[in-house]
């Protein structure tokens, strides 16, 4: 692990995992007196980092205060462009300049220009599957009382406080059932496969299968959607995976089938709805350690990153010749850093409803490298995969989409179909008039 992993990822553990949007949660969060043991105060003698390092930790400090890296930069007496591509250098592409339309994006992709791809996702890219709001402001986490998970009355206050403590790998180590608790829905939805992938999903699925063009596809999502999608070796779960199971004591992977099975039967369903599930709840041993950590293979507050996103990136960016910037808001770092990190000839294309990523260096107009593809997720990325002319691919697949997506992409079928059946009809009425004139 470089330096600079090493201090984004000792800086970054209190960032978690569903979506982008808990930057700040556990800084709400009382302190208990395990803090003061555990924590060390962070002092940096910022002369003494390289490049990478200083960037790694003002990418943190960006994120979770909400300044622009390149007034950060400046606040150090440094210009942003000797840290990251603020350049006015011309990039050669296929049709000119930076792409100014999806068409142009497309083409970029079927160049040969473009070999490398790398993704960078967000929540913006499950919208559509359907997942309940968990965690906003009126989610499911948010409303639900506190006095009802399995825990001590002191627990229970600081839950009650904020409920992304019960997420807490401290708390978890301590008393792992009000996680399972808050999480059972999650966990049995993803085990059922209640939600399908969507079509930005597919979209990456064929940027790995058919274009094979694809590098890694860097997913903050934990809702394990890629998995159904994709080939795994292709997807990082920078946040971890809903999908798989491990030990928050010994890290060891569980059975995932095992643990949907215990969570089913085991932990209780504080919502009140599953009439099936049990009264109280206990949690599940480890398989190798023996002890009572099972959970989802995700990164709680205040745990590391998975190690394979450490390893992989500095090899994935190189040479990278397209970023796709998926539905999400970039706020989080260390996975936001790929923004700055892939190299400067790299066309970055952003598909979000909102600009997103400026304090990162992005631009969004007057752009050499940059392009915003402005719209939700799925109307976006479906333009796009009717321009790269993959549309006949995703026709096997309709009935396997969310219901929003499924509607979406039968009503683009149709009006292609009708394009076409009007076009076949001219040319039949060019040719009868040529018979008839001969
Ligand atoms: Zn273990």
């Amino acid at each position: 692990m470089s330096k600079a992993d090493d201090i984004t990822n000792n800086l970054t553990n209190d960032n978690n995992q569903d979506d982008e949007k808990d930057t700040s949660a556990s800084s709400k969060r009382p302190r208990s007196s395990e803090d003061e043991e555990d924590e060390e105060s962070v002092s940096i003698d910022l002369d003494s980092l390289d490049r990478e390092s200083l960037m790694a930790l003002l990418t943190q400090i960006s994120a979770s205060q909400n300044i622009p890296l390149s007034v950060l930069l400046q606040s150090l007496g440094q210009s942003s462009s000797s840290y990251y591509d603020d350049s006015d250098e011309e990039i050669e592409y296929p049709f000119g300049t930076v792409p100014t339309n999806l068409q142009q994006v497309a083409a970029f992709i079927q160049s040969d220009q473009c070999q490398r791809i790398l993704v960078l996702a967000g929540a913006g890219m499950s919208v559509a599957a359907g997942i309940p709001d968990y965690r906003s402001e009126n989610g499911f986490y948010a409303t639900l009382p506190a006095h009802r998970l399995t825990a001590t009355p002191q627990q229970q206050a600081a839950i009650q406080h904020d409920k992304t403590f019960a997420l807490d790998q401290h708390l978890f180590l301590e008393n792992p059932l009000p996680c399972l608790e808050l999480k059972r829905d999650f966990i049995l939805g993803v085990a059922e496969r209640r939600w399908k992938p969507t079509l930005a999903h597919r979209f990456c699925a064929l940027l790995a299968k058919h274009s094979q063009k694809l590098v890694r596809w860097y997913t903050q999502n934990i809702d394990g959607l890629e998995d159904l999608a994709t080939l795994r070796d292709k997807v990082v779960h920078v946040h971890g995976t809903m999908s798989q199971a491990d030990c928050a004591h010994c890290r060891a992977m569980q059975d995932t089938e095992a643990f949907h099975q215990h969570v089913k039967t085991h932990i209780q369903d504080v919502t009140g709805q599953d009439v099936t599930a049990p009264t109280t709840s206990q949690p599940m041993l480890c398989s190798q350690c023996h002890q009572p950590g099972v959970k989802p293979a995700i990164v709680l507050f205040r745990s590391s990153l998975p190690k394979v996103f450490f390893e992989t990136l500095p090899q994935d960016l190189q040479d990278i010749d397209l970023l796709l910037i998926l539905g999400t808001s970039l706020r989080v770092a260390p996975a936001n850093s790929i923004v700055w990190r892939v190299p400067s000839s790299c066309l970055r294309v952003v598909i979000n409803r909102e600009p997103v990523g400026q304090h990162l260096g992005i631009r969004h107009s007057n752009s050499k490298r940059d392009f915003h593809a402005a719209g939700d997720c799925e109307s976006v990325v479906l333009e796009l995969m009717e321009h790269l002319g993959w549309l006949s691919l995703l026709e096997e697949c309709v009935d396997d989409l969310p219901p929003s997506s499924a509607q979406l992409l039968r009503h683009k079928l149709a009006e292609k179909k009708k394009e076409a059946q009007e076009s076949d009809k001219e040319v039949s009425t060019e040719s009868d008039k040529a018979v008839d004139k001969v």
